[in-house]
């Protein structure tokens, strides 16, 4: 059975504690994700789960809240987690000990390249959780420093990497020592057939979950995100326009004035633009539009009026040189291109400033849009600077529901059938 739905509840509407409530709302989360909400309930029901989900979905906390409910303090490890890195290894290592405050229960991470000491230590102190890499975590299980035999939830996280990394025959060592009647929990971003035979072999009558993205985008657009400096922007955008393949460029910018700011910068360079906002006259609007339609712009520089009313064709990238406030209007502006089945491109600068709104964006949309971090801009210049994975920034990211208010200019509905007719 593969079960879908992103039905709205509350977190006290799932039977956790009042221990796993605090918690969860000590880390702001307003309401829980869609695979919060239906691997919760299974999950305390006894079943396997089965999640097909990917990073910044929320599934850590859809396999770990309940998990922590099915387990007690002093008895040992009871909850085993393989990751693929350790950077997964020690995210979700974090994040229990975040949804155990207030109890007794701990966690600890174990992952190869580091010492020895710290974790062998962990894993005979009796904490109750281990997440690990499953090199490792093999290595110290042949040597007899974990006990197995209390272990009560297996889950293997990112399943679809840790066999794409040839991790297939640690797990299979490691899952011959765990107890035959545990809950099993597997989740993968994808489920190619090893995976899925995995699963099926491993999990007992288990419920199949899929997050159904809420803002699926429409196929043929690559999505790109680049981390930046607010001060750099300007540049990466003039960087990104000296390459020949962005001949038909839409940015969306938060403000007006920072529209006209940046048209200002873009002349300077000889780069042809012009822009779409509401100071403008009906009249010089329709104009500047039909300019970028006819390629008479290279780019049009617009704030969210142009997003739903603007059907141009041919335009080949959408730069959201501002993150946008709400996840709606991020599907409708990248929407701008790849439009009739054509390729294109949405380009996201991403701030530090941005990075809650923009997980924000990204659990509605289901999935994580790959960072990528160039020198000269990004930044904190370190690569991985605003991983998830790595980092603890932007993890306390608002609820979907709790966006602050909206700079979003409205267009009356006579201005947007104007703008229709002439796109
Ligand atoms: P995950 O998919 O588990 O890696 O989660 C991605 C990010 O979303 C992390 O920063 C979590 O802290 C955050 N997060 C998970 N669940 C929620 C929620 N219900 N509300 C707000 N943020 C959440």
């Amino acid at each position: 059975m593969t079960e879908s739905m992103t039905t709205p509840t509350s977190f006290s509407d799932l039977g956790l504690s009042e221990a796993r409530l605090a918690a969860v709302e000590a880390l702001g989360w307003k309401e829980p994700t869609p695979i919060q909400v239906m691997a919760t309930r299974h999950l305390l029901d006894g079943a396997d789960v089965v999640g097909i989900a990917q990073t910044g979905t929320g599934k850590t906390g859809a396999f770990m809240l309940p998990s922590l409910e099915l387990i007690e303090s002093g008895k040992g490890l009871q909850v085993l987690v393989l990751c693929p890195t350790r950077e997964l290894a020690q995210q979700v290592s974090d994040d229990t000990n975040d949804f155990a405050k207030g109890t007794n229960l701990r966690s600890a991470s174990i992952y190869g390249g580091v010492a020895y000491g710290p974790q062998l230590e962990a894993l005979t102190s009796g904490v109750e959780v281990i997440t690990a890499t499953p090199g490792r975590f093999l290595d110290l299980m042949g040597r007899g420093k974990a006990q197995m035999n209390s272990i009560k939830v297996l889950v293997l996280d990112e399943a679809d990497r840790m066999l794409d990394m040839g991790f297939r025959p640690q797990i299979e060592s490691i899952l011959r020592e765990v107890p035959r009647n545990r809950q099993t929990m597997l989740f993968s971003a994808t489920m190619p057939n090893g995976v899925h035979d995995l699963a099926t072999r491993i999990t007992k009558d288990a419920v199949w979950l899929e997050v159904a993205p809420s803002g699926t985008t429409a196929e043929g657009i690559s999505e790109l995100v680049y981390s930046v400096k607010p001060e750099k922007k300007p540049d990466l955008l003039l960087s990104l326009l000296s390459g020949a393949e962005w001949e038909h460029v839409l940015v969306f910018t938060r403000t007006k004035a920072g529209a006209d700011a940046l048209k200002a910068r873009l002349d300077r360079q000889g780069v042809k633009t012009d822009v779409m906002h509401s100071n403008l006259h009906m009249k010089a609007r329709t104009k500047n539009l039909e300019r970028f339609a006819k390629g008479q712009l290279r780019v049009l520089v617009a704030t969210d009026i142009a997003q739903r009313g603007l059907d141009v064709e041919g335009i080949t990238h959408v730069v959201n040189y501002d993150v946008p406030l709400d996840p709606e209007d991020y599907v409708h502006r990248i929407g701008r291109t790849g439009r009739a089945g054509a390729e294109g491109t949405a380009v996201t600068f991403l701030t530090a400033g941005d990075l809650g709104a923009f997980k924000t964006i990204e659990h509605r949309l289901g999935r994580r849009i790959e960072r990528i971090h160039l020198a000269e801009f990004d930044y904190a210049g370190t690569p991985q600077a605003d991983s998830s994975s790595t980092s603890k920034r932007g993890r306390h990211s608002r609820s979907p529901r709790g966006m602050g208010s909206r700079l979003k200019e409205e267009l009356t509905p006579e201005e947007l059938a104007e703008l229709l007719k002439h796109s």
